[in-house]
């Protein structure tokens, strides 16, 4: 059995300083995790001496740093889940009753089996608040929930197995006598007790990993300052719903937005009113939004947005709404003093059997025409009134005239 604790406080002093490591990351939860780490290594390094020190010091200081060291995991969760952590003082009274009821049942009853089942009972319990507390919260990151699986069938385990310890010692199962070789779960007991330790605290190296890989990816895959989806991510994603569209031929509308005169808006209200604006706008697109398509800032000043199954009049209505919503929403720059803005918006179709390179370049186009016509307006790509002048706007004012004619009809159709 020396040889299975030396594993396992090996093995923990290794974990401990990959844990230490992560610190730097800034994971929520990571001091707890690492300082339960190394309890748990002491507390294993309590078992590889049992046979040098007495039996209550073994049961008594072992099982305050295995208790804490469960409070503190329970503690590390509740702070990763960002749930409301266990603070230091509930964490103090707790392990007080502890080592006041081990005291009590190492001197008052003097009983090696008496002291095993409040021992492993207790630390049955505490896995199962460590369990619980972690499919209570379960995480809404699809990146960790694997490892939180890991980590969650690992805590029962353990759990199992310490109730398991209890049922035989209490019953009489496992006779607490030194003359006599253990019966044969009691070893099973003590090496899977001290091989999950190890493993358990890999889970968690894993599920902190699987965060931080997450995390990374979405702030890639996000523009820092305004919460729209980076350039290149919203080439993958239009890729993605361009194919999607291609297989099951429906259109896909895309719209690049350019905000109108943006230099001057610097030059009047400073670099950080700029900054102001540009987030103004995409909360207001996202308004407009109200969750179809993709939205992208694709450089300076200009947007891209991407929606599935969306014909030329949806495409050039929706577009409508967010030359007007612009426009008639300003914000205000620091000093108090009015920001008004406008956008251009040049629409593309991408039918399928075209290319995402010729949609784009198609946009392009329609953008420059809408900045040539005066700015604030939207302009169709290959639309049949494009090149002579400006009725993308007749176009979508003719969409919401089509229906609203074709509402009443529809409802008297269907009531009548
Ligand atoms: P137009 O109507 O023709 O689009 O005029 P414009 O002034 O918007 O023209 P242009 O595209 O040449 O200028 C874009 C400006 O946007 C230039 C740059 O200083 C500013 N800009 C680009 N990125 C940012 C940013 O992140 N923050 C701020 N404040 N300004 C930016
Ligand atoms: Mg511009
Ligand atoms: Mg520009």
């Amino acid at each position: 059995m020396s040889f299975l604790s030396a594993i396992a406080v090996i093995s923990l002093s290794l974990m401990f300083p990959v844990l230490l490591s992560l610190r730097k990351t800034g994971v929520p939860g990571i001091a707890s995790f690492c300082a339960a780490c190394l309890l748990t290594a002491l507390a294993a390094s309590v078992t590889l001496a049992a046979s040098v020190v007495p039996a209550w010091f073994h049961t008594v200081f072992g099982g305050a740093l295995i208790v804490t060291a469960g409070l503190l995991i329970l503690r590390g969760f509740l702070q990763f889940l960002g749930r409301n952590p266990l603070g230091a003082w509930p964490i103090v009274a707790i392990l007080s009753g502890v080592i006041v009821i081990l005291l009590v049942f190492s001197y008052a009853g003097n009983s090696h089996s008496a002291r095993i089942v409040m021992g492993n009972g207790i630390l049955s319990l505490t896995c199962v608040l460590i369990g619980a507390a972690i499919l209570r919260h379960w995480p809404r990151e699809q990146a960790i929930a694997p490892y939180m699986l890991f980590c969650c069938v690992m805590v029962f385990l353990v759990a199992i197995l310490h109730a398991f310890r209890v049922a035989t010692v209490a019953t009489g199962l496992d006779v607490m006598d030194g003359a006599l070789p253990p019966p044969i779960w009691t070893t099973a007991f003590l090496a899977a007790r001290l091989l999950i330790m190890p493993l358990f605290f890999l889970g968690i190296i894993l599920m902190l990993h699987g965060w931080m890989l997450a995390n990374l990816r979405r702030i890639i895959a996000h523009d820092d300052l305004t919460g729209a989806l980076s350039r290149r991510a919203f080439m993958t994603a239009f890729e993605q719903m361009f194919s999607t569209a291609a297989g099951s031929r429906q259109q896909t509308a895309f719209m690049l937005l350019d905000l109108d005169r943006f230099k001057q808006i610097n030059d009047l209200h400073g670099h950080a009113g700029g900054d102001a604006a540009l987030v103004h706008f995409t909360r207001i697109v996202k308004k407009v939004l109200d969750g179809r398509g993709i939205l992208g800032r694709l450089g300076g000043e200009e947007f891209g947005i991407a929606l599935a199954n969306t014909g030329r009049l949806d495409a050039a209505e929706i577009a409508e709404a967010i030359c007007t919503a612009v426009r008639t929403t300003p914000t205000r720059a620091d000093k108090g003093t009015e920001i008004g803005l406008t956008v251009s918006i040049g629409i593309a179709m991408a039918d399928p059997g075209g290319s995402l390179a010729d949609v784009m370049v198609q946009a392009d186009m329609a953008l420059y025409e809408a900045k040539a016509l005066g700015r604030d307006r939207l302009s169709m790509a290959g639309s049949l009134h494009a090149a002579s002048v400006a009725s993308a706007r007749a176009l979508a004012g003719a969409a919401a005239q089509m229906r609203a004619a074709v509402g009443p009809a529809h409802s008297l159709s269907s009531t009548g």
